[in-house]
């Protein structure tokens, strides 16, 4: 009989009622003949909730009792969820991370997976019970219980599907799945039935934030195919495999799009090798993520380079550019805030020259002014001021026909 893997994210399992509904959910499964493992999240907002609950008690609290506490949230729900699908007349039991065998890294916080020891998991299927496990842990070599990061559990959920070889593992979560733009801007954006791993990985990257990067990364290692389904409403929500039908393989298949993006340009007055490989050593050691980057270098002209930021990083940056203005030997620093990232994403691109053109056309006929520009095989980015944002989306999601009929 098939395995399949139900995970439900935190909104899906927020209190009582919704918990009873995800049961019904996976009882619907069991009686359609599938064996199921579900993975769970803490029920709503509890994760942040002892977060807070911590720093109230030691603001620096250690990161091994942090894990101890964060783990708490997602057996909550597991020992819930079981008992309501048991209500459903069907057998389950729930199993904390390091119960079902997920092994980590010994790092707190931000565990990697390093192993699914399944037997326990298997075993409970085998004798038709559900097995519900708890998502986001781990325990490491020295027998210390350990966390994934934040949205962790659906690398969990991935990565328990790959150990049971089961042959999808779904997602359940409060959206009807992905979509070609973010539909609370555009009211035009459509539900895609499908997007390859590679799509996904860069739309994930892009803050659309529906599925962890990680368990996107995992899915695609091990040829695991994904589906992000809505909890909430009926719906077969959007399937993320390899290949994806090429009948529909639109050139692009979303615009997507992040708010509150810093430039800074640090000029100098005379080039000197190994300057870019210091600012960056300097602020990755900050641990600022960087995104774009765009220097040039010529005979005549002063050399300068510019580089894209978080708003939340901005201050962490000027910071550690005044601090180091002397090692690093540049002459000024300049910002520009209140921009924003606008990208088209799809792997159609790849054999589809001039896809960059026509978006820097659009762009230059809604008249909206491009700061900087970045590109991969399916993503062609562009910074651009925030108040312009909606607009840009807007004319992109059209050009690309991305609404359908
Ligand atoms: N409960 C954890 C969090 O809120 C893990 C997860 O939901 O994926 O980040
Ligand atoms: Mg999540």
């Amino acid at each position: 009989m098939e395995r399949i893997v139900m995970k439900f994210g935190g909104t899906s399992v927020a209190n009582p009622e919704k918990i009873a509904h995800a049961a019904q959910l996976v009882v619907g499964e069991v009686k359609r003949g599938k064996k199921v493992a579900v993975i769970v999240s803490a029920m709503g907002k509890t994760t942040d909730e002892l977060l807070a609950l911590a720093n109230e008690v030691n603001p620096n609290a250690g990161r091994r009792e942090l894990d101890m506490l964060l783990t708490t949230g997602e057996q909550v729900t597991a020992s819930l969820l079981a008992m309501a699908i048991a209500a459903e007349g069907v057998e389950a039991k729930s199993f904390t991370g390091w119960q079902a065998g997920v092994t980590t890294e010994a790092i707190h916080g931000n565990a990697r997976i390093e192993q699914v020891r399944a037997e326990r998991i298997i075993s409970t299927l085998e004798e038709d019970a559900v097995a519900v496990i708890t998502g986001f842990q781990g325990i490491d070599a020295q027998g210390q219980l350990t966390t994934l990061g934040r949205g962790g559990s659906d690398t969990s959920a991935v990565a328990i599907a790959i150990a049971i070889d089961a042959a999808v593992c779904d997602i359940y979560t409060d959206v009807e799945g992905v979509f070609t733009t973010d539909p609370r801007l555009i009211e035009q954006a459509r539900k895609l039935e499908e997007i390859s791993y590679d799509e996904m990985l860069e739309i994930a990257n892009l803050g659309a934030g529906v599925l962890h990067p990680r368990a996107v990364e995992f899915a695609k290692n091990h040829q695991m195919p994904l589906r992000v389904r809505p909890a909430h409403i009926e719906g077969e929500g959007t399937i993320i495999k390899e290949e994806i039908d090429l009948e529909n393989n639109l050139i692009v298949r979303g615009v997507a799009f992040e708010r509150d993006i810093v430039r800074s340009t640090v000029m100098y007055d005379t080039p000197y090798n190994g300057s870019l490989a210091n600012i960056f050593t300097t602020l990755a050691k900050h641990h600022v993520n960087v995104d774009i980057i765009v220097q040039t270098i010529r005979e005549d002209s002063q050399p300068s380079v510019s580089f894209s930021i978080k708003k939340q990083d901005f201050a962490e940056v000027v910071k550690v550019l005044e601090m180091n203005q002397e090692a690093l030997g540049y002459r000024q620093v300049d910002f520009e805030v209140g921009l924003a990232k606008v990208s088209i994403v799809g792997s159609g691109m790849v054999s589809n020259p001039g896809v960059a053109a026509t978006m820097f056309d659009a762009m230059r006929n809604a008249s909206v002014p491009i700061k900087m520009v970045s590109t991969s095989e399916i993503k062609v980015s562009v910074v651009i001021p925030e108040s312009d944002m909606e607009k840009a989306v807007t004319v992109l999601h059209e050009q690309y026909e991305l609404a359908g009929e």
